[in-house]
């Protein structure tokens, strides 16, 4: 590869606040809100023109189930818990509706860009959008400034604490973190909204439980030059014959890689329009299937992982082991996409599914399989510790979201919104924490973390 050398130039300090978040997905801005209501001064950088990442600019508009799997007992609450009741509040229709199974909350994205919008005011969070994080400067362990791009020119942010909340893990890859790639990295699709529902055009048909476009696709992938897949589409409350669509993957590209996610993009508008054209040759002919809109940018679900002290652990995660430092609680199933073997789901009560892309359902028992005892009370929710946030080196950083440390499989179940929301909160409470105690992450009390996590509702040590 050839180099240019860049010319040393002065960068204008455009901000300086007590803690910096870059990246305003909902793990994002859940850090800045956590700091900001302790009392730190917060600022937030974003790409986009709004907050809210996968959930708003991605278009997946679905958030797990607050509760245990015996639907019993409350396991997240927090900030996740405060917006889905502000929908409520506002009109029931339009967020908080669950599915058959009581599972699931589907809201409208538009309307969670406004709640963030209006949550980071709120907490007097200064906010930069439109603005794309750039590089790093530090002086040995510490990081003193982020470099920052925007319509003012290259700026720099500086900080007491960093929080790298850009998915990929930008700042980890500019910090040199040791970082590992999952052998089966989960591909990307890309989401849409298209008018027109699906569901009659195989009334009388067996589909296992698999989703109409996944049985179509199946049957007619060859003519639509594309590859058999599987995936899913919802309504989205409040809005009549209008479904959300992530029916396709695309497979073979890292989205870590510029070129890849190039690629990525353009394959995966060519498979929203092959959705299209699909469903109108043979979806219900009483339908008019049109395209309404799509992500801004394609919905990215696995790329690189940081090393940090403790890797999270997929059979811990099943097992149900509990930490006095718990920072996270979650029941979503492992839940992996694969291009060979189709996407499989493992759940706490033992049992095990995997669909293969021609819609074939297998079941079968992970604990007896593996030999753990199946005549034993099943965990109804897993946990994450502290420490799974603090990496090795840097003092003043952690990173939030789904560039986590974690195996393949426990990357499957922790990688959803509901539990990256709760590491958002848990960052911004130890960056709040770190200043405030005059200590570095690696010697913050993680359970002095969980216990004020746990007093603004998250992760509640029950
Ligand atoms: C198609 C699809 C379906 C899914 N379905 C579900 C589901 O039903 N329910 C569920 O809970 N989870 C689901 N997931 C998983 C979940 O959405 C993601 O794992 C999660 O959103 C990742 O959150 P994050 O905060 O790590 O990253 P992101 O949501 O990707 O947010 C990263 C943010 O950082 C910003 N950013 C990135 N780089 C920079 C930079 N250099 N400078 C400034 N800003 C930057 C981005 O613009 C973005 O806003 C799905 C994922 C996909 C892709």
């Amino acid at each position: 590869m050839a180099f240019i050398t860049e010319a040393p130039k002065q960068v204008p300090v455009s901000h300086e606040a007590d803690v910096c978040v870059i990246g305003g997905s909902c793990t994002g801005v859940f850090a800045a809100v956590r700091a900001a209501r302790l009392g730190a001064k917060v600022v937030i950088v974003e790409a986009q023109n709004s907050f809210g990442g996968v959930a708003t600019n991605g278009l997946v508009c679905v958030w797990h189930t607050l509760l245990d799997t015996d639907h019993k007992m409350q396991v997240i609450s927090g900030l996740t818990e405060e917006v889905l009741n502000s929908f409520d509040e506002m009109d029931h229709s339009i967020g908080n509706e669950k599915n058959v199974s009581g599972d699931s909350h589907f809201f409208n994205p538009i309307e969670l860009k406004c709640e963030l919008d209006r949550l980071l005011t709120q907490e007097k969070v200064k906010i930069y959008l439109h603005t794309y994080y750039t590089g790093i400067s530090c002086d040995g362990d510490k990081i003193d400034a982020v470099f920052v791009e925007n319509k003012d020119g290259r700026g720099a942010i500086k900080a007491k604490f960093f929080i790298d909340a850009t998915g990929d893990g930008d700042l980890c890859r500019d910090l040199g973190i040791e970082r590992f790639e999952n052998k089966k990295m989960q591909p990307p699709s890309y989401v849409f909204l298209m008018q027109g529902d699906e569901k009659k055009a195989c009334e009388g048909i067996n589909l296992q439980g698999s989703d109409v476009v996944t049985h179509l696709l199946n049957l007619h992938a060859e003519e639509f030059g594309v590859e058999r897949d599987w995936g899913w589409a919802t309504p989205i409350p409040g809005l009549d014959n209008l479904m959300m669509r992530a029916n396709t993957h695309v497979f073979n590209v890292h989205c870590g890689k510029a070129d890849d996610l190039t690629k990525a993009e353009i394959e995966g508008r060519r498979k929203m329009r092959v959705v299209r054209d699909l469903l109108r040759k043979y979806g219900d002919p009483a339908e008019k299937y049109s395209l309404v809109n799509d992500c801004s940018y394609i919905g990215v679900r696995d790329t690189y992982h940081y090393k940090t002290k403790m890797q999270a652990d997929s059979m811990e995660l099943l097992l149900g082991t509990s930490y006095d430092d718990c920072i996270l609680r979650g029941t979503y199933n492992v839940d992996s996409h694969d291009s060979k073997e189709g996407i499989s789901f493992m759940l706490l009560d033992g049992t095990y599914t995997v669909e293969d892309s021609y819609g074939n359902i297998r079941h079968g028992n992970w604990r007896a399989e593996r030999g753990y005892p199946t005549d034993v009370p099943m965990p109804t929710f897993y946990q994450l510790p502290f420490r799974n946030l603090v990496g090795e080196k840097y003092t003043n950083f952690i990173a939030a979201g789904r560039m986590l440390n974690a195996d393949a499989s426990a990357f499957g179940a922790l990688r959803v919104m509901v539990n990256l929301n709760q590491i958002g909160e848990a960052s911004g409470v130890a960056a709040y924490l770190a200043i405030h105690r005059n200590k570095s992450v690696q010697e913050l009390d993680p359970v002095e973390v969980a216990r004020t996590l746990s007093k603004g509702g998250s992760a509640n040590l029950g």
